[in-house]
C-alpha cells in the first residue's frame, strides 16, 4: 500500500487528522482532570482552615476578657502567643495544641484583633509582612515577598461575659486563621510537570498509534481497489481474445480472393461465435456490475422453488440431450416458497445446471432436487461428470478462473458463471456449497430459507377470503 502514492497520501492524511483529534481531547481532558484536582485539594484546605477556625473559636470565646485593654488577661490565655508592642518568645503555642495533629507548626499560623481591626496578639511563625491591621473579608490570598503564597480565614470573636455595649461593638474581636499555600502550590507545580512532559509523550504514541489505525483502516479501501484494477485488467483480457479473433477472420475474409468463397460460410460462423461470446460476456460483466453495486435493491418477493426448478429443467432438457447426458429433477409436492428476486435466481439455478450439463461427459447424469430441513430448502445440482480437484474448488468462485482454460473456452464459458452465482446466493444470504471428486461427479448445494411452504398457504387461505369478503 505504501507504494501507492493517492493510499499513501490518504493514509497520512487520516492519521494527522485522528491524532489532532485526539490531540485536541487529551488536552481537554489532561487541562480538565488538573482543574478538579486543583479545585478538590483547594476544597479540602479552606475546610481544614475552617474546622480549626471552628474548634478555636469555640474554645476561645468563653475566656474573652471584657476589658477595653485586654493584653493582659490575653497573655494568661495565650501564653505562648506574642502580644503586641511585648518581646516575643517563641514557646510551644496553643495554636499547636489544636493544629499540632494536623500539620507542622510552620503551616498554620493565628492573629487576634480588637473589635477595632487592632492587632493584639499573633503566632510567632505568622508572614512577618503582613501589615498589622484587619481586612475582614472572610477568605483572603496573599502572595508574600518570599514568593509564597498564603491562604487566611477571619471570623467574628464574641465576649462571653458581653460588658461590652454591643451597640457600638456588636463583637469582641476577629480570629484569623492563615496557613501556607507552598504544599499545595508544590503539588500543581508537580501535576503541570507530569502533564507537560507527559502530554508530548502521548502525543507521540497517538501519532503512532494513528499511522498504524489509518493504515488498518485504509486496508480492505487498498484491497478493493486491488481487486477492482484486477477485474478490469481480467475484463480487458477476457475481452481481447474474441475481438482479436474477430478482427482477423475479419480481415481474412476480406481478403479472401473471389475463388475461394466457398471458405466464407465458415468464416461468418466464426465471427457470429466470437460476437455471440462477446455478447455473453459484456452481458455477465453487466449482471455481475449491478449485482455488486445494487444502491436501491428491488424488494423480494416470495417465489415458488418447485415452479423454478421445474421451468429451469424442463429448459435444459434440450440441451442436455444435445450432450447426451441425462438431466432429472427431484420436486416434492409440498410447494416451498423464498423470498427473493426471482430472475436472479432463475440466474443462480441455471448456471449451476448449465456448468453441471457442460462438464458431465456424454452418458452422465445430472439431478437437481429440491429438499427442506429445518425450516431451510436445499436446491442440489448433482452430476457424474468431470469433478473438480480440492485444491480448486476453493477458486471456482473467482471472476474468470477456470480449471481447465481451454475446455471451458472450448464450451463456451465465460469464468463468470459460479461468480454470478456467488453473487446471487450473497444477495440472498445464503451461500453455495461444494462436494467435488475428480472424475466422480460435482455436487453443488445452495441453501435459502423458507418464506412459506403450501400448507402453511393452505392454512392461511381462509384468512385471506375472510378479509377480502365484503
Ligand atoms: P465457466 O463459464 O468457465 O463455466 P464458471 O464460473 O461457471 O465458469 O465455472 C468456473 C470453473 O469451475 C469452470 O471453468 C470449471 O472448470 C469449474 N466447474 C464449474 N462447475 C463445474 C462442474 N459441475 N463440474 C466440473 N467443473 C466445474
Amino acid at each position: 500500500m505504501n507504494s501507492h502514492q493517492l493510499f499513501r497520501r490518504s493514509r497520512l492524511r487520516l492519521a494527522v487528522w485522528y491524532a489532532l483529534v485526539m490531540g485536541v481531547i487529551l488536552s481537554l481532558s489532561g487541562f480538565g482532570m488538573y482543574r478538579a484536582l486543583v479545585q478538590a485539594n483547594w476544597a479540602a484546605l479552606e475546610r481544614e482552615i475552617e474546622a480549626i477556625a471552628g474548634t478555636l473559636h469555640d474554645s476561645l470565646e468563653p475566656m474573652l476578657p471584657a476589658s477595653e485593654s485586654p493584653t493582659a488577661t490575653l497573655q494568661q490565655i495565650f501564653p505562648e502567643l506574642c502580644l503586641v508592642e511585648r518581646p516575643c518568645d517563641p514557646n510551644p503555642t496553643l495554636i499547636q495544641r489544636h493544629t499540632i495533629g494536623l500539620s507542622d507548626r510552620t503551616t498554620y499560623y493565628i492573629r487576634l484583633f480588637d473589635h477595632q481591626g487592632k492587632l493584639l496578639a499573633f503566632s510567632p511563625n505568622q508572614p512577618l509582612q503582613f501589615l498589622p491591621t484587619l481586612n475582614p473579608t472572610p477568605w483572603q490570598t496573599f502572595r508574600a515577598s518570599n514568593g509564597n503564597r498564603y491562604h487566611q480565614f477571619t471570623t467574628i470573636l464574641h465576649s462571653a461575659t458581653g460588658n461590652h455595649d454591643p451597640r457600638n461593638h456588636p463583637s469582641w474581636g476577629y480570629l484569623q486563621i492563615g496557613r501556607t499555600l507552598a504544599p499545595l502550590d508544590a503539588e500543581a507545580q508537580r501535576i503541570r510537570w507530569i502533564v507537560t512532559i507527559g502530554f508530548p509523550v502521548a502525543l507521540g504514541l497517538v501519532a503512532a498509534s494513528s499511522w498504524w489505525l489509518s493504515g488498518l483502516a485504509m486496508q480492505p479501501i487498498y484491497q478493493s481497489y486491488q481487486q477492482q484494477q484486477q477485474f478490469t485488467a481480467d475484463a480487458a483480457h477476457e475481452l481481447r481474445s474474441p475481438l482479436a479473433s474477430l478482427l482477423a477472420t475479419v480481415e481474412a475474409a476480406l481478403r479472401l480472393p473471389p475463388s475461394d468463397q466457398q471458405n466464407l460460410p465458415a468464416m461468418l460462423q466464426t465471427i457470429e461465435r466470437q460476437g455471440r461470446r462477446l455478447s455473453l460476456l459484456i452481458t455477465d460483466l453487466l449482471f455481475l456490475t449491478s449485482l455488486e453495486h445494487q444502491s436501491s435493491p428491488q424488494p423480494f418477493q416470495p417465489c415458488c422453488l418447485n415452479d423454478l426448478i421445474g421451468d429451469l429443467t424442463e429448459e435444459f432438457l434440450e440441451l442436455a440431450t444435445g450432450a447426451n447426458v441425462q438431466l432429472a429433477s427431484q420436486i416434492p409436492q409440498q410447494e416451498f416458497y423464498v423470498l427473493g428476486n426471482e430472475s436472479q435466481l432463475y440466474r443462480l439455478f441455471s448456471n449451476l445446471i448449465a456448468n453441471a450439463i457442460k462438464y458431465t461427459p456424454s452418458g452422465g447424469h445430472v439431478i437437481v432436487s429440491l429438499t427442506a430441513r429445518e425450516r431451510m430448502a436445499l436446491i442440489a445440482v448433482k452430476d457424474t461428470g468431470i469433478g473438480i480437484a480440492a485444491e480448486k474448488q476453493a477458486r471456482i468462485f473467482d471472476r474468470f478462473y477456470r480449471v481447465d482454460s481451454a475446455r471451458a473456452r472450448k464450451t463456451g464459458g465465460t469464468g463468470l458463471g459460479l461468480t454470478i452465482a456467488q453473487a446471487v446466493a450473497q444477495a440472498h444470504e445464503s451461500r453455495i456449497y461444494v462436494q467435488s471428486h475428480v472424475g466422480i461427479g460435482s455436487l453443488f448445494t445452495v441453501a435459502l430459507p423458507i418464506y412459506q411452504s403450501s400448507s402453511e398457504r393452505e392454512s392461511l387461505q381462509p384468512w385471506a377470503t375472510h378479509i377480502n369478503a365484503p
